[in-house]
């Protein structure tokens, strides 16, 4: 497959099929009445995660955030399509501006996987100008943004062409200082993280920043860390956020092997995340009131630069809401 990125093939390769998934895993298609076999956020989960799924669970954590169930069809008048109303905050198709000083570019639809719980999984994406003439003409024109958040979908989806695109228009904005990546992309797909995008990040002129999505210390890896370590030693900082999700990572033990996962390896916890009350995730919510009894539990347990930010978006809130 000449000219395809190692990274595109292995993407290629993703669990579409949940036969073949539950296959794979050895579990019994004869109890499988708990799957939503037509969901129009269909499976799709890479090969790395998938092998580090418990056989023969149907409770594994990893599982349970990539497995569309029949308990998405449960609905709620508290749980909504757009739950952080970002359509009241997108002057252009794919540039959301909430935040003073932010603002956040949808720069694909496309994510290395899809994580049930995800608050944009009902998102009208528009998928027409490759070119984000509007976007970045918005940006161009606000002096107040001084950060770009890219972010879709998962920037990573992007081809290096297309990233490295971005990046020089980016950088022709003097008031710009930062270009913050949000990505999942590593933690399935850590091949991403390849010589041609660590050329192209390392030859940007603004400071990058990385935030990794992750929930979960099994998701991890020594090969996803040694290339996080390679983005961390072009100078960029690497930060996570997590989303407090019932049956993945609602146990003190859980979170706590987490957080020290990470700051062993040079990565600082920087958001815990409430679910975003988003239509088709209500079985992952975890109260409040549990939420702050397990930070309590890991205030005890960890130190202090080892524990995330626990914090709810409310939507048209002029920042996170600290809880
Ligand atoms: S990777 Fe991020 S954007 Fe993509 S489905 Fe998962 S949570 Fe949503």
């Amino acid at each position: 497959m000449l000219n395809i990125p190692l990274w595109r093939q292995i993407q290629r390769n993703n669990f579409a099929d949940w036969k073949q998934l539950l296959s794979f895993l050895d579990l019994d298609i004869d109890e499988a009445q708990c799957i939503l076999p037509h969901s129009p956020f269909p499976l799709n989960l890479p090969k790395r995660l998938a092998e580090k799924i418990e056989k023969r669970n149907w409770n594994d954590p990893i599982l349970r955030q990539f497995l569309p169930t029949v308990e998405e069809q449960v609905t709620s008048p508290l749980f909504l399509l757009d739950p952080v109303a970002d359509r009241a905050f997108r002057p252009n198709p794919k540039l959301l501006y909430k935040y003073h000083g932010r603002a956040l570019l949808i720069s694909t639809s496309a994510c290395a996987m899809h994580c049930r719980y995800c608050f944009r999984q009902h998102f009208d994406y528009e998928t027409k100008d490759k070119l984000f003439i509007e976007e970045l003409t918005t940006i161009a024109n606000e002096s107040s943004i001084s950060e770009v958040l890219l972010s879709g979908g998962d920037p990573l989806s992007l081809s290096d062409a297309q990233l490295q695109y971005l990046l020089n228009e980016l950088e022709k904005i003097p008031h710009l200082k930062r270009i913050r990546f949000h990505t999942r992309f590593p933690m399935g797909i850590p091949e991403r993280i390849d010589l041609s995008f660590m050329q192209l990040l390392s030859s940007c002129k603004k400071q990058v920043i990385f935030i990794i999505h992750c929930n979960h210390p099994k998701e991890f890896d020594d090969e996803i860390f040694l290339c996080l370590k390679k983005v961390n030693q072009l100078g960029i900082p690497i930060l996570t956020q997590s989303v407090l999700l019932r049956g993945v990572n609602d146990d003190v033990q859980t979170l706590k092997s987490l957080f020290e996962i990470l700051i062993d390896h040079g990565i600082m916890p920087y958001y815990l995340h409430q679910l975003d009350r988003v239509q088709g995730a209500a079985h992952f919510e975890v109260s409040e009131e549990e939420g702050k009894l397990l930070m309590n539990q890991l205030n005890a347990l960890l130190p202090g630069y080892a524990i995330p930010k626990y914090v709810r978006e409310t939507a048209h809130q002029p920042s996170k809401t600290p809880i």
